[in-house]
C-alpha cells in the first residue's frame, strides 16, 4: 500500500477508503487507490485543494472513470471523485454539478422540457467529465452547449466563459490547467417532452453498434479527415488479442477487457496498434483516453 495518510483536518470530509478500480472503472481493471475523497459542493471542493496544496498531496480528478486506463498496484494520488456533486438547480438558466451523470441531467430535461443536450444519451459520463474531455457524438459535442463553467481555479471559485473554456475536437482548457470543474451553465432551449424523447431515441438508434463489454469508449482520437476505427481495421488489427484484452470485432477503437485483462497488457495492445498504423499509413494515432 502506498504511504498516503490524511490527518484529522480531512475528517469533515466523506472518504472512501481503498477504492477498487477494478469495480469502479468502465475498463474494469487496475489496482487500489487507498483514499478517494467526495467532496458535496462547491466551497468543499475549494477547501479540499487548499489542504491538499498545502500538505503537498499529489491528486488526481475523477468523474464516472470512463475514458481512463488505471494503473497496476497500490495508487500513489489520493483520488477526487465528484460523484457528490451532482445539484441541478434550473432557474432562468440550468446550472449542472460536475456529477450529474449524463442519464441524470437528460432525466431532468425530460421532466422539464429542455432540449440541447439529448445528444449525450447513452454515453456513460458525468458532466464534469464530458465538459473536461468535450465528450459528444455525430458532430454533437457538449463544448457547444456550454454557458459557462465554473471550477476551482488555483485555490478559487471562477466562472469562465464558453471562449475561455477553448473547446475544439476531443480538447478543453481544462486539459491544460487541471482545474476541478464543479458545474456549467447550459444553453439550453424549451421543447415539447415528446421531441426530446424523440431525440433520444434517435440518439440511442445510432448507438446500437457499439460493443457491449467492459471498455473506455474510443481508445483514440480520429486523425483530421479519417476515422481512427478504419485506420485499425486497414492494419488488419480487428479482433488481435494482447493476454485479457481484445481489439474489439465490432469497432476497432475499441479494446474489450473480456478476461480479466491487465493495465500492462492493455498498454502493449495500444503501442502495437499505434505501431501498425503508422507502419502502413504513416499517422500517428493519440489516444483520446486519459492514464492515470
Ligand atoms: C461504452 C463507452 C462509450 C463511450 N461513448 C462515448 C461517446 O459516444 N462520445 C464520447 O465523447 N465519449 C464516449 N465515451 C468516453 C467517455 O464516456 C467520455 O470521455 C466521458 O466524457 C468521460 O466522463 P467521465 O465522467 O467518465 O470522466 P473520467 O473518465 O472519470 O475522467 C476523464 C478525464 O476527465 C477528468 N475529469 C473528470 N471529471 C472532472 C472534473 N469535474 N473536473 C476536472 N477534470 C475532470 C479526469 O481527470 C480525466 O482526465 C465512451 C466510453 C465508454 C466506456
Amino acid at each position: 500500500m502506498s504511504g498516503i495518510c490524511l490527518d484529522e483536518k480531512y475528517a469533515n470530509f466523506t472518504i472512501e477508503k481503498n477504492f477498487e478500480f477494478t469495480k469502479k472503472s468502465t475498463i474494469g481493471c487496475g489496482g487500489v487507490a487507498p483514499v478517494a475523497v467526495y467532496p458535496e459542493n462547491a466551497q468543499e471542493c475549494v477547501t479540499l485543494l487548499r489542504y491538499l496544496k498545502a500538505d503537498g498531496v499529489p491528486y488526481q480528478i475523477v468523474g464516472n472513470l470512463s475514458n481512463v486506463l488505471p494503473k497496476s498496484g497500490a495508487y500513489d494520488k489520493v483520488l477526487i471523485s465528484t460523484k457528490r456533486l451532482c445539484d441541478v438547480v434550473f432557474d432562468k438558466e440550468i446550472f449542472v454539478g460536475a456529477g450529474v451523470t449524463s442519464g441524470a441531467f437528460l432525466r431532468f430535461c425530460k421532466e422539464n422540457g429542455l432540449s440541447g443536450g439529448e445528444f449525450l444519451v447513452g454515453i456513460p459520463c458525468t458532466i464534469g467529465g464530458a465538459l473536461y474531455m468535450n465528450a459528444g457524438v455525430a458532430g454533437r459535442y457538449i463544448g457547444e452547449i456550454v454557458e459557462s463553467v465554473t471550477a476551482v481555479c488555483g485555490s478559487e471559485l471562477k466562472t469562465l466563459t464558453r471562449a475561455e473554456c477553448a473547446y475544439a475536437y476531443k480538447q478543453s482548457v481544462f486539459m491544460q490547467t487541471g482545474d476541478l470543474i464543479i458545474g456549467a451553465s447550459l444553453r439550453l432551449k424549451r421543447a415539447p417532452q415528446a421531441e426530446i424523447l424523440e431525440n433520444i431515441q434517435a440518439y440511442t438508434k445510432r448507438r446500437a453498434h457499439l460493443p457491449k463489454g467492459k471498455s473506455m469508449g474510443c481508445v483514440f482520437k480520429n486523425p483530421k479527415n479519417l476515422i481512427a476505427g478504419e485506420l485499425i481495421e486497414g492494419a488488419g488489427l480487428k479482433g488481435l488479442r494482447v493476454g485479457g484484452a481484445q481489439v474489439s470485432n465490432e469497432h476497432a477503437n475499441f479494446i474489450i477487457n473480456d478476461k480479466g485483462a491487465t493495465p500492462e497488457q492493455i498498454k502493449t495492445l495500444i503501442k502495437i496498434i499505434k505501431n501498425a498504423v503508422f507502419a502502413q499509413y504513416n499517422i500517428r494515432l493519440e489516444e483520446e483516453i486519459r492514464y492515470l
